[in-house]
């Protein structure tokens, strides 16, 4: 039996469900549950706060987690990271109030930082020889330049809103996280988790793309749309005319469209990918 732990609430609880399901994997899950067994596969999820995973894969309390790459990299004990999913980005950044005069992380020598990842902050900042005072709190580090408590504070940003919300200004990154699958050590049972949800985040990652075209104008649009291998093209009954279909990067495909009208693509369809294994 594999235990996988999961975020139970938070920003990453959604989006972590959606994608265990789009994995095929098959469970029920309540506000209340602590537990839930996966009825198709010989794997049970537990439901926990998104900071405790690491510790509990560590502990081997989980067999594997998945969490914010912040929150591992602020537990800094040796764990490894099978995946890395694709959703929760968020930068962790260092802010301060909108009228002062700091522009760089340079310029924060001497001066006290508020934190929630007080590990990351230390050790940015130590590796830089740049002598910081870290201030840790559980919460509401915002609020932490106002009340005269730090000059600056090192945060999640992910839209910038709240900052802004709250008249402070980033200035530099320390690191970018996002949601990732994380392990004491590889091993063949969490390597097949790691593939299916491989599987979903690269499928996520590109469309199929299917067109018919006169014969003729094959070439030119393979060369648009090279596709994983090469484009396949098929005959219509029609022997003047082509079906060709390829996959293509989904952040791309808005940019192709046109070149491949121009070049005689019509009855173009879009489709989205489940899953993708290269
Ligand atoms: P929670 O506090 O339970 O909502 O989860 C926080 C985790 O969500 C963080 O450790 C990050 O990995 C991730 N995350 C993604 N975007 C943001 C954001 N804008 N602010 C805070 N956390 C974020």
């Amino acid at each position: 039996m594999l235990r996988i732990a999961v975020p139970n609430k938070g920003r990453l609880k959604d989006p972590t469900i959606a994608l265990l399901r789009d994995a095929g994997l098959r469970f029920e899950q309540t506000e209340r549950s602590l537990s839930a067994p996966v009825r198709n596969a010989d794997i049970e999820l537990l439901f926990v706060r998104a900071d405790d995973i690491p510790e509990m894969v560590r502990d081997g309390v989980a067999d594997a987690g998945i969490t914010g790459a912040d929150l591992l990299a602020e537990f800094d004990d040796g764990l490894v990271v099978l995946e890395e999913l694709g959703f929760g980005r968020c930068d962790l950044a260092a802010a301060v109030p909108a009228g002062s005069d700091f522009d760089k992380l340079e310029d924060l020598q001497g001066r006290r930082v508020a934190t929630s990842h007080p590990t990351i902050t230390r050790r940015f900042f130590a590796d830089r020889n740049l002598d910081v005072s870290v201030i840790p709190l559980k919460g509401s580090v915002e609020v932490a330049p106002k009340l005269g408590v730090a000059d600056a504070i090192v945060d999640l940003v992910s839209t910038g809103s709240t900052l802004l919300v709250n008249g402070l200004r980033p200035i530099g990154t320390l690191l970018r996280s996002q949601a990732v699958l994380i392990a004491r050590a590889t091993n063949p049972d969490v390597e097949q988790i790691a593939l299916a949800l491989h599987a979903v985040t690269a499928g996520r990652g590109k469309r199929y793309l299917l067109l018919n075209a006169p014969a003729v104008a094959a070439a030119d649009i393979a060369a648009i749309i090279p596709g994983m291998d090469a484009p396949t093209v098929v005959p219509l009954s029609d022997p003047a005319k082509v079906a060709i279909h390829s996959v293509v990067a989904a952040d791309e495909v808005w940019s192709v469209l046109p070149a491949l009208r121009a070049a005689g693509g019509h009855d173009i369809l879009v489709l989205r990918i489940e899953q993708l294994i290269s």
